[in-house]
């Protein structure tokens, strides 16, 4: 992706799973649904990469997908946005995490002329994945905007 090109949007949605990384996630895509590759241009981990092993340097790690300049597979009929996967069950994402979508947020409002009304819940576009990714999004990104915490949507506080 070249500086100052234009992306169309970004498509959040989660991983519906407590584990996980970008590498696992190829695994399921190409495995089980016999994708090219994964279909996630960005993933954004939670610490637990593999089941029950913790790593705190990976809590809000950003991980490369797919080639941002081929189109994502996770959103059909949207596909021409970038889909960035939180992994997580849904709604249920870190502090760090959360921290990393406001840098993403802000990197392609500033870079590539991104703006609040094209971020979109994967639930926004497909009325068949209401929980995916199961952050309020509107008031996210105004709050990643605003440079507010972002606390108050970290569930089970
Ligand atoms: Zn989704």
């Amino acid at each position: 992706m070249k500086e100052g090109e234009e992306i169309k949007g970004l498509v959040f949605h989660c991983s519906d799973s407590s584990f996980g990384s970008a590498t696992m996630i190829k695994g399921w895509h190409v495995n089980e649904r016999n994708w090219s590759d994964i279909g996630y241009s960005i993933v954004i981990c939670n610490g637990h990469v593999e089941n029950d092993t913790f790593m705190p340097f990976m809590d809000g790690a950003i991980e490369w997908g797919r080639d941002i300049d081929r189109e994502a597979a996770a959103q059909r009929g949207f596909n021409d946005m970038e889909a960035v996967c939180m992994i997580g069950k849904s709604g249920v994402f870190t502090i760090s995490q959360l921290e990393s979508a406001r840098r993403l947020i802000l990197y392609f409002i500033e870079h590539h002329g991104l703006t609040a009304d094209k971020i979109y819940a994967h639930s926004d576009l497909d009325s068949r994945k209401p929980h995916c990714c199961g952050l309020p999004i509107k008031e996210f990104v105004q709050a990643c905007i605003n440079l507010e915490s972002l606390d108050r949507f970290v569930k089970g506080r």
